[in-house]
């Protein structure tokens, strides 16, 4: 069987570099797909009529393959010669060593990301069937390369067709059926991340054809999201655009969309650091990826490094739905590629703004109390001191009309709340202040334990007599107990922003007090929304959780596989779990603990 394998090797590495055969060629399929034609083989097939007698028997039949694809090979320019320091070489581990048929030759890249070695079809097949066999004694460095099909030559258009889940095997070729019915002309195996491709074969497996678009690959459960960046750019700055193609494939890839000009850059505060990045997609025209409520041109995908469950804003966006906030933002875990290389599991999200089918506040001021705000293009301090920065309208359509109109409105909104009759039903802070939103972003914030809550503080108001609202949630990968500094949450008898929560000023920060403590309507209020919310499914919590962390099963353990963080203290994490399950139970516990504390707490 090795032996057949092996002329099988050697035949198609002749096909590929156009060599005659010195062996006889299998007999070529009507249907034998590739370009490179099978050579004429000098001699007519014997025909049937050939009243030849097969007394002979005959050598078992090379186990033609008729399936597997021959074409011109492309790929990454440059090897590497590892015994020549590491040099740049066009001679050596080059990337027709893939295609030898030989488990000891093997391409290493110069580069030791983005790089690929793949073939040019010459023409559209579909593909059925991916092989791969790691360079000898590297297994590890097949796990998360990706293939990919294209009808660009710079793969522009490239969507994956499959991904490698697991450590390769020595001298052995493993195979995996591909579920893809569109056709590509080209087709390639990208490179994991820092690994040189050092693979030591790789095989595709179709048929000539155009295809369709009926059935396209997921990588897991979840939703595919595809990035190709013009030029395969890495997205490297928070201000500069680039120009990308994205795809978004879903429905078990039965749906796709696709857009060209997408613009992409780098998004968030101290997530931005960290090596797994958050982005920010811009579409031409507006979209409603993913049955999102609203149509939008602007979306994120947040990277959730530093939260080992990958769900900790979902589930914050749940309590917020339970209190009943008239917006929570739309979000959706998938799975993310940037230029053929897999990046993770991420959620794919609203972005905030003043937009129909999100803070419904078009013609009025989206702000928000943000302890960042002097970072921002249009902020104001308010006469208390807190940093305000305005959203919307944006800084290109801002007037300074408006600018002063929003200042002014905040300043008498915080004047109100400090003045001795604010508690006043008609005259006090409630004539500028949305109570209830307020009282709803509260719970939210402090059931979750979000140091950050009055940190950042979103509110919205209307362009005419409206009040100030308090929304939506936002940014909760520090709640459910992510973060040292306020770690252990529910050993404590008083609110996350009384005892070591982080407030954007002194100002806010009494504003709650006042407010939440002092105010006994407020306070009642409080109890009333609470009771509400747990009636509308927060007391149930725990299972929206164990639901989660089904949806992530197989998008989690990639993850993890990308970002192996398991057992290491990730940003505010105090602890690490060394699984994903331990991780999801710790918050899991905390849930349940604190629906018994925040009741207590609300009840003082
Ligand atoms: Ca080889």
């Amino acid at each position: 069987m090795k032996r057949l394998h092996l002329v099988h090797f050697v035949l198609a590495a002749l096909l590929v570099c156009g060599c005659e055969p010195s062996i006889p060629a299998p007999t070529p399929k009507p249907e034998q797909p590739g370009n490179t034609e099978t050579p004429e083989t000098p001699q007519e097939p014997e025909t049937p009529e050939t009243p030849q007698e097969p007394e002979q028997p005959q050598e078992p039949e090379v186990p033609s393959d008729p399936t597997k694809l021959t074409g011109t090979i492309i790929g990454s320019q440059y090897s590497v010669d590892y015994n020549n320091g590491n040099s740049q070489s066009t001679t050596v581990n080059t990337k027709d060593k893939v295609f030898d048929g030989n488990y000891d030759t093997f391409f290493a890249s110069y580069d030791r990301s983005q790089t690929w070695v793949g073939l040019d079809l010459g023409k559209k097949h579909v593909i059925t069937k991916v092989g791969w066999s790691p360079r000898v004694d590297h297994q590890d460095r097949v796990q998360l390369a990706l293939f990919e099909g294209a009808n660009e030559a710079d793969f522009s258009d490239a969507v994956p067709i499959y991904i490698v889940k697991e450590p390769g095997v020595n001298r052995t070729m493993q195979y995996a059926d591909v579920d893809c019915s569109r056709g590509f002309r080209y087709v390639r195996y990208v490179s994991p991340n820092d690994v040189r491709c050092n693979v030591a074969e790789v095989e595709f497996h179709g048929y000539a054809s155009e295809g369709d678009d009926s059935k396209l690959y997921q990588l897991t459960n979840l939703p595919t999201v595809v990035i190709n960046t013009y030029g395969a750019k890495e997205i490297t700055s928070k201000e500069v655009e680039i120009g990308a193609n994205v795809y978004i494939i879903s429905q078990d890839g039965t749906d796709l969309l696709s857009t060209k000009n997408t613009g992409v850059r780098g998004r968030g505060n101290a997530s931005w650091d960290f090596p797994k990045k958050p982005y920010r997609l811009k579409f031409e025209s507006k979209q409603s990826p993913l049955g999102a409520p609203a149509s939008a041109k602007k979306w994120t995908l947040i990277s959730n490094y530093g939260d080992k469950t990958l769900m900790r804003n979902m589930l914050a966006f749940e309590v917020s739905r339970n209190v009943g906030q008239s917006y929570t933002p739309f979000c959706h875990p998938v799975d993310v590629i940037v230029n053929g290389e897999y990046r993770g599991c991420y959620q794919l999200c609203d972005q905030v703004e003043a937009a129909s089918g999100r803070v419904e506040a078009k013609d009025g001021y989206l702000i928000e109390i943000d302890a960042y705000a002097y970072n921002e293009d249009v902020w104001f301090n308010s006469t208390r001191n807190t940093p305000v920065t305005i959203k919307h309208p944006d800084e290109d359509d801002i007037t300074d009309q408006q600018i002063a109109f929003i200042t002014d409105y905040f300043n008498k909104m915080e004047a109100a709340v400090f003045a001795t009759n604010y508690k006043d039903e008609t005259n006090g802070y409630r004539k500028y202040l949305d109570v209830d939103s307020f009282l709803r972003n509260f719970i939210i914030g402090e059931f979750c334990g979000n140091t950050d809550t009055f940190w950042s503080v979103y509110m919205y108001k209307d362009a005419g007599e409206g009040k100030l609202y308090t929304g939506p949630a936002w940014d909760y990968d520090l709640g459910f107990e992510n973060d040292y500094r306020t770690y252990p949450i529910n050993n404590l008898n008083e609110y996350i922003y009384v005892w070591k929560g982080s407030a954007a000023s002194d100002a806010v920060k009494n504003m709650v007090t006042r407010i939440v403590k002092e105010d006994p309507a407020a306070k009642a209020r409080l109890i009333e929304i609470w009771e509400a919310a747990l009636a509308n499914g927060l007391s149930d919590l725990a299972a929206d959780l164990d639901a989660y962390a089904e949806l992530l099963k197989e998008s989690q353990d990639l993850n993890f596989k990308r970002w192996k963080i398991l057992n290491q203290y990730v940003h505010m994490n105090f602890q690490a779990l060394g699984s994903y399950d331990a991780e999801v139970k710790f918050v899991r516990d905390y849930i349940t603990a604190r629906l018994t504390k925040f009741d207590q707490l609300l009840r003082r």
